[in-house]
């Protein structure tokens, strides 16, 4: 058959986009394996047939495309291969346990680089309890490090991006922005730029698992997503997974005293990096209003501030910030996309 003028063929990633192309790829590759609980589309694959459930997660950093040899150094960037995975794993509500790691490497990477890197690594394995089980090792002319982490989950007791329903809160943790303001800084500045408290955001995330664990597992909250793209992103991913929509107050999204304090200087916006600024690595949630007080004792015993943002509207309300003055308003540009630049 002739291809029909409406064909996408002679489009190209700039304008449909990372997500348009997963869209894409989800609907290219249909799965019918009654195992597969959850394929493309959450933070992580699920799989298994018994109350015990496989979760299964993988994420890329590329050199000069997520990081720059001049503002990380080796032992950082092993902890954080292995953080940004853990996140997804908590945005499940999972329990992390065994990962395999594939690098392409430059041949003249020192071997101090790569042993550095490996001790970061392990340290964050240790501290989370997972082991190492293989992976694959290639050069290449930049590093690129790819790490696959398997945890488990009890069947029941996991929290997709699928769950939120109309009438909801809409929570997020910890403070919202820091990260992408402290590689702001250390572009600028380099890798001993401070102030150390956004920077180390930047560097060393910390992935919420016991929250996400905790979430799960007393089936407080409907549904989740960790924040790895930015606020505004994320908060649609999950809205799209579980048809509806979200209103969120901006002058309740949490921001820390340094965020406050230096985003003068970045932008004239103060939320512009809370809303679009990637890599937090914090949980966004979704629970009924009933379970508000359970959620602010969880945040006190554990230490993490908990932040109510946003109420779940019905989807055909779209999703719309509320300034300070009442006024609403609906986002023209999510977030970082790798494909769309501007
Ligand atoms: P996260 O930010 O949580 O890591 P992503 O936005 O990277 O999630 O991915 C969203 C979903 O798309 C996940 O289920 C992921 O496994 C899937 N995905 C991403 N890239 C590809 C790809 N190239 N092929 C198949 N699935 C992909
Ligand atoms: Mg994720």
């Amino acid at each position: 058959m002739p291809h029909a003028i409406f064909s996408e063929d002679w489009m190209d990633l700039r304008e449909i986009g990372e997500f348009g192309l997963i869209n894409r790829i989800r609907k290219w590759t249909p799965t019918s394996d009654p195992a597969l609980l959850k394929g493309i589309g959450d933070d992580v694959a699920v799989i298994g047939t018994g109350a015990k459930v496989w979760l299964v997660t993988t994420d890329l950093l590329i050199e000069d495309i997520h990081f720059k040899l001049t503002w990380t150094d080796a032992f950082h960037l092993g902890q954080k291969a292995l953080f940004v995975n853990l996140s997804d794993i908590a945005a499940m509500g999972g329990v992390p346990k065994y990962f395999l790691i594939s690098l392409g490497v430059p041949e003249n990477l020192s071997l101090s680089f790569l042993s550095s890197f490996y001790r970061g690594l392990k340290g964050v394995a240790k501290r989370f309890g997972v082991d190492l089980i293989g992976g694959d090792t290639s050069v290449s002319r930049k590093i690129i490090i790819n790490i696959c982490l398997m945890g488990e989950g009890k069947r029941g007791s996991l929290l997709f991006r699928s769950g939120a329903r109309v009438g909801d809160d809409l929570f997020v943790s910890g403070t919202l922005g820091d990260a992408a303001l402290g590689l702001r800084i250390l572009q600028k500045n380099g890798l001993h730029a401070k102030p150390i408290g956004l920077t180390r955001k930047h560097h060393s995330p910390s992935p919420r698992i016991q929250l996400g664990q905790t979430l799960a597992r007393h089936h407080w909250a409907t549904a989740m997503i960790d924040v790895s793209d930015g606020l505004l992103i994320d908060t649609n991913h999950l809205l799209e997974e579980s048809g509806v929509g979200a209103r969120i107050w901006e002058n309740r999204i949490p921001l820390s005293k340094l965020y406050q304090k230096w985003i003068h200087s970045f932008s004239k916006s103060p939320y512009q990096f809370a809303l679009s600024g990637g890599e937090d690595y914090e949980l966004l949630f979704t629970a009924p209003p009933e379970m508000r007080k359970r959620i602010l004792h969880l945040a006190l015993s554990l230490k993490i501030p908990i932040t109510q943002i946003g109420k779940i509207v019905p989807r055909k309300e779209g999703l719309h910030l509320i300034r300070k003055d009442g006024k609403e308003y609906s986002p023209s540009r999510l977030g970082f996309d790798h494909f769309k630049k501007g």
